[in-house]
C-alpha cells in the first residue's frame, strides 16, 4: 500500500483533503490525524474491520481497547451511558487532553473494545482533527499512531518511519503540541480512577468542586 502524506494547517485545513480522508474512513481505511496530545492512527469505530487493521497495523495486543474520538460531548449519548459527572468533566475539560471511560451501548464494533462493555471517549481539541471528524459525521477510533511499544509520535515523519505502507493516508498538522497522550480517567464506579497519566492531572480533576462532592476523591489504579 502506498503512503501518502498530505500537509494541513492547524488554522485551515483543506477541504478537498479531508474529504479524501473522511472517504478513506467511510471505506474502512485508515488515515492518520493529529491531535493536540500526540498523532492518532483513526479508523470508523463502528467498522470491525477498521479496528482489525488498526491492530494489524500497529502489531497491537487485541485484548487493549482503542479509544474513539468526538466532536461534540453529547454525541457520547450514542454510544455511552453518559451521566452527571461525564458532563461536569466535559465542562471542564472536552475538547481537550482528556479521555473517559463509561459503560458502552453497545454501538461502536466490538473489535474496537475487545468485546469489553465500556468505551473509553475523548474530544481532541486540534482544529484540523475537529475539522476530520466532522467531515467523516462518524466516531473515529484512534490509538497513537506508532507501532506497538514504539514511543508515541508527534510529527508526521515519526508515523512514515513506523507505519509506512500500513496506511493510506497521512494528514500532517506539524508538531503535536502536548506530546503527552491523554490522561485516562475510568468513571464507570462511584470513585473515578486514573488508568492512564497525562495532560490533565489528578489535581486538575479534583478542582472541579462537584466531583469531589460527588463522588469522593480521585484515585489511581487499574
Ligand atoms: P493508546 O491507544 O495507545 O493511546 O492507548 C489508549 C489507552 O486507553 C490504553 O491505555 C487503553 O488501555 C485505554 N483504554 C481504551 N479503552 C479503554 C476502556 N474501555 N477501558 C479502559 N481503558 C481503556
Ligand atoms: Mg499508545
Amino acid at each position: 500500500m502506498k503512503t501518502e502524506h498530505i500537509k494541513i494547517t492547524d488554522i485551515v485545513a483543506q477541504e478537498n483533503d479531508l474529504s479524501r480522508a473522511a472517504d478513506i474512513l467511510r471505506a474502512g481505511g485508515l488515515v492518520v490525524f493529529p491531535t493536540e496530545t500526540v498523532y492518532g492512527l483513526g479508523g470508523d469505530a463502528t467498522r470491525d474491520e477498521a479496528a482489525k487493521k488498526i491492530y494489524a497495523a500497529k502489531g497491537r495486543p487485541s485484548d487493549n481497547p482503542l479509544i474513539i474520538h468526538i466532536a461534540e460531548p453529547s454525541e457520547a449519548e450514542l454510544y455511552a451511558k453518559t451521566h452527571e459527572l461525564y458532563y461536569k468533566l466535559a465542562k471542564a475539560f472536552m475538547p481537550g487532553p482528556l479521555t473517559l471511560v463509561l459503560k458502552s451501548k453497545g454501538v461502536v464494533c466490538k473489535e474496537a473494545v475487545c468485546g469489553g462493555e465500556t468505551l473509553a471517549v475523548r474530544i481532541p481539541e486540534h482544529k484540523g482533527c475537529q475539522q476530520l471528524l466532522k467531515a467523516v459525521n462518524e466516531p473515529i477510533v484512534a490509538p497513537s499512531a506508532n507501532l506497538s511499544k514504539h514511543t508515541s509520535p508527534v510529527t508526521a515523519e515519526h508515523v512514515y518511519s513506523d507505519l509506512n505502507g500500513k496506511i493510506s493516508l497521512i494528514l500532517d498538522g506539524g508538531k503535536c503540541q502536548g506530546g503527552i497522550e491523554s490522561t485516562v480517567l475510568d468513571v464507570t464506579g462511584n470513585i473515578p480512577r486514573i488508568l492512564r497519566a497525562g495532560l490533565v492531572t489528578k489535581e486538575m480533576i479534583e478542582k472541579v468542586r462537584e466531583v469531589e462532592k460527588a463522588r469522593g476523591v480521585v484515585t489511581y489504579g487499574v
